[in-house]
């Protein structure tokens, strides 16, 4: 039986990585250089596509809380990205040529990792694989997905609403109440004519993000909150900012945007049909016009990209593994993970499991109060409707502290030591 490895990206490198320290010999099979996706260029493994930031280094912010974790548990990307960093302020940012070679020069000098330059069409039965081939996955490996996942289960781009802490809503400023029933699962933040009118303008002027010529025709099931406003002033009343169905103090209101709960504890809120390609800035300014959400912050924003995926709370279980084909696991991107960082440490995560349950051990959950057990807690149980999802401070509770950067603290506290006792339990599983 062979332990097989499809795609050599960031989660890729890090399941070959994290299997290989264990002592078990792994093949990872990497398309470059014969086959290259839309955006993939070089022939090193561990490609950074797009910016050269892997996020903040403050363990005030998410990614930099993220990015710790990762470091307990033996991360090659942080560790090389430390290597290869170039100064961004507060940021970690790569020399991305350097950073793929040596991550390359490594994978490759371990004795443990059989880099195969090849591309994998099928997955057999009788070897464990991960598969890590990432958001632009090669077509025939999609089209075998899809026959053993299910057509309906696997999505080639994701339409993201942003989703805002709860905790950052001006509740004074609308009402719990659903369109269609008795029940008060949204919150409806009030927009009367003046401050829709001036909701419209901006939004009308607002900077957006080009489409690359490769996502033209992935969006038109799903258009942005920008382009149905460009139908006409009245066309959103018509649509995500509806008040239909819904009274205040036995009035209609003018216009709401609602927000749904994104997770069981209530603490994420998405905003209603409100996917979108404004630039990141132009969006907090712009979101910020709709009265509850003046001093709102932002978990997450918004974005529409081509973007392959599965559903993974339908088709994975907590360990990223498929249900009814228990050799085959999944890591990076294509779980609903987003990011280079969230990519990578779903990489680790997996690697640590296989290698646990090839020692004849049980795996190991991850604590739910941390950055990727959070994560990997989301992709893996979410409710409803399914949309990738970035690390956030949402995973972790700790109740009220008012003061927002003594909150910060404590979460990341709880997060690092949580992930600290879970790599002692994984250490302590091998004796
Ligand atoms: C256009 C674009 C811009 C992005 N910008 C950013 C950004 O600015 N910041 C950010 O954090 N994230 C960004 N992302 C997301 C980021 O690229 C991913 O989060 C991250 O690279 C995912 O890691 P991965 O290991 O899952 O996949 P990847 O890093 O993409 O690795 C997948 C690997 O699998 C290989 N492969 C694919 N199919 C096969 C096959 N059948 N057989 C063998 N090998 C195969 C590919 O060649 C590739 O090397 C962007 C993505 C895209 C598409």
């Amino acid at each position: 039986m062979d332990i097989n490895i499809a795609g050599g990206g960031l989660a890729g490198v890090e399941a070959a990585w994290a299997l290989a320290n264990k002592g078990f010999r792994v093949n990872l099979f990497e398309m470059k250089p014969d086959s290259f996706s839309e955006v993939h260029k070089d022939k090193n493994l561990a490609e950074i596509v797009c910016s050269n930031s892997f996020g903040n280094m403050s363990l005030t912010t998410a990614s930099g809380v993220l990015k710790k974790e990762m470091e307990i548990l033996d991360s090659l990307v942080v560790k090389t990205a430390y290597e290869s960093k170039v100064e961004a302020g507060g940021a970690l940012a790569v020399d991305r040529v350097m950073f793929s070679r040596l991550i390359t020069e490594k994978i490759t000098a371990n004795k443990n990792i059989n880099v195969v330059r090849e591309k994998i069409e099928k997955l057999n039965d009788s070897d464990i694989w991960i598969v890590s081939c990432g958001p632009l996955c090669d077509r025939a490996l999609v089209g075998y997905l899809q026959e053993i996942i299910g057509e309906e289960f696997l999505y080639f781009f994701d339409a993201i609403a942003p989703i805002v802490y709860a905790e950052s809503v001006d509740f004074s400023k609308g009402f719990w109440a659903s369109r269609y029933s008795n029940d008060t699962d949204y919150f409806n933040c009030i927009l009367n004519e003046d401050d829709y009118d001036r909701f419209y303008e901006a939004l009308m002027s607002a900077e957006k993000v080009e489409y690359k010529e490769f996502e033209k025709n992935y969006f038109e099931a799903c258009l942005p909150i920008e382009e149905i406003a460009q139908r006409g002033k009245q066309t959103l009343l018509f649509g995500p900012l509806k008040p239909v169905g819904l009274e205040y103090n036995s009035k209609r209101p003018f216009a709401v945007v609602q927000l749904r709960k994104e997770n069981k504890e209530g603490s994420l809120l998405g905003l209603v049909g409100f996917q979108t390609k404004l630039t990141y800035p132009e969006q907090k300014r712009v979101f910020r016009l709709i009265p509850a959400l003046k001093n709102a912050e932002f978990a997450k924003l918004g974005s529409l990209h081509r973007n392959t995926f599965i559903n993974s709370p339908k088709v994975l279980n907590g360990f990223l593994q498929m249900k009814n084909r228990k050799n085959i696991f999944f890591a990076g991107q294509i779980t609903g993970v987003e990011g280079y960082m969230a990519s990578a440490a779903s990489g680790i995560y997996v690697g640590m499991n296989v290698a646990l349950m090839l020692n004849g051990k049980d795996m190991l959950p991850l604590p739910k109060e941390s950055m990727l057990g959070g994560l990997i807690n989301y992709v893996s149980e979410k409710d409803g409707e399914f949309q990738p999802m970035s690390e956030n401070f949402g995973f972790i509770s700790v109740g009220k502290i008012r003061n927002k950067k003594e909150k910060r603290k404590k979460q990341a506290e709880i997060a690092i030591n949580n992930i600290k006792q879970w790599r002692e339990r994984y250490e302590s599983s091998f004796g």
